[in-house]
């Protein structure tokens, strides 16, 4: 359901109410007391006109009646919008699936062992809160260092905070995922062409590339990760 149109009309009727009444011709105006079941006595504001011989009259509703509705509608319209953002924050994180020891990593849990590792959660921490320039710009992080030093830790760190505060969408991945997908299809019974694996690596807002080096790159493998890289 959407609020928006419903809002509108209620704040301009509220609007309308505090303004002076409109002159328009060929219509009677009267302002009356009326009573409302919930308020009591309010100032309404009557209408009549004769069309085709029919006397057709238009009255304003209870103001305070009209207010109430409008914050229902703005609650209603901000929980519809709350729901909204948990369900697609769900999905997004379903769909980064980070590795279950990893489940719980945050910018604000990662204990830095040394100055260098603390430089290094300094340069996520701008990385992620600047993360829509950076999404712009299509700026990039290497994360250089021994298995250990909680490289994955800090990467999925950074794709949860910019999945919370932006929605934005990540892939977890490694080289090795990336060529094998690759080098599937090249066979005669692909149910996938080499497009569509590039186009899965490019469209996530962040693309996370695990173990890069990790083994040793024949140049297809090396070509293939340039590919990947490059039309990001
Ligand atoms: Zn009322």
């Amino acid at each position: 359901m959407n609020y928006s149109e419903e809002i509108t009309t209620v704040r301009q009727k509220l609007a309308d109410l505090n303004a002076p009444p409109k002159p328009l011709e060929h219509t009677v105006y009267e302002e009356v007391e009326a009573i409302c079941d919930q308020h009591g006595v309010f100032k309404q504001r009557c209408r009549r006109m004769a069309l085709h011989g029919k006397g057709i009259e238009t009255k304003t509703e209870c103001q305070f009646c009209l207010k109430e509705k409008l914050t229902q509608l703005e609650h209603a319209e901000a929980e519809q919008e709350k729901q909204r953002k948990r369900s697609k924050i769900k999905m997004l994180m379903d769909n980064l699936s980070p590795p279950e020891r990893f489940a719980d990593v945050t910018l604000d849990n990662y204990k830095p062992v040394n100055s260098y590792a603390a430089r290094c959660l300094t340069l996520c921490n701008a990385y992620a809160t600047h993360w829509p320039e950076r999404l712009k710009r299509g700026g990039g992080l290497v994360m250089c260092g021994k298995p250990g030093t909680g490289k994955n830790h800090l990467a999925l760190a950074i794709a949860k905070h910019i999945i919370n505060a932006h929605q934005s969408s990540t892939l977890f991945t490694t080289a090795l995922r990336i060529t094998r997908a690759f080098k599937l299809t090249w066979s005669k019974s692909a149910d996938c062409s080499e497009a569509e694996v590039i186009k899965r690596n490019t469209q996530p807002d962040l693309l996370i590339i695990d173990e890069v080096g990790v083994q040793f790159g024949s140049d297809a493998e090396k070509l293939i990760l340039f590919e990947v890289i490059n039309t990001r």
